[in-house]
């Protein structure tokens, strides 16, 4: 299993803007905010995406969705909504080998979604 960016920060050997930690999770700030709220909840696990993690790992992705939710809700976009975004392999446009769930919203967001 390769190191990467989110491994570092996960390990504190590099710092984030963390929002919320237990012992399976991490949510920080992402650096590049697209979006007025902008977050990333990640596994601490090293599960490199969607499409090879293990069905053992599914309860740690759905409780990615439930910090989500959580984090939506404290910081009050919840009742407008917001996106959630995982992007998977080359062409889903994964940058960085290490599952991340986007947490999106303060604004309304375009779809923008269309083959390059
Ligand atoms: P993706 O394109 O879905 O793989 O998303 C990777 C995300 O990680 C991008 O939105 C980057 O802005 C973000 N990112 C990269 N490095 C860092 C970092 N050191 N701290 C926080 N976010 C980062």
């Amino acid at each position: 299993m390769g190191d990467n960016i989110f491994l570092k920060i996960i390990r504190k050997e590099i710092p984030a803007d963390i929002v919320y930690e237990d012992e399976e999770i991490l949510a920080f700030y992402d650096i590049h905010p697209i979006a007025p709220v902008h977050i990333l909840v990640v596994p601490k696990k090293p599960i490199e995406s969607i499409a090879t993690m293990d069905d053992e790992d599914a309860a740690v992705v759905g409780r990615m969705f439930l910090v989500a939710r959580d984090i939506a809700r404290d910081l009050n976009i919840s009742e407008k909504g917001y996106k959630l975004l995982i992007r998977v392999g080359k062409d889903g446009g994964q940058e960085v080998p290490h599952l991340h769930l986007h947490l999106l919203g303060g604004a309304r967001l375009s779809e923008n979604i269309h083959p390059i």
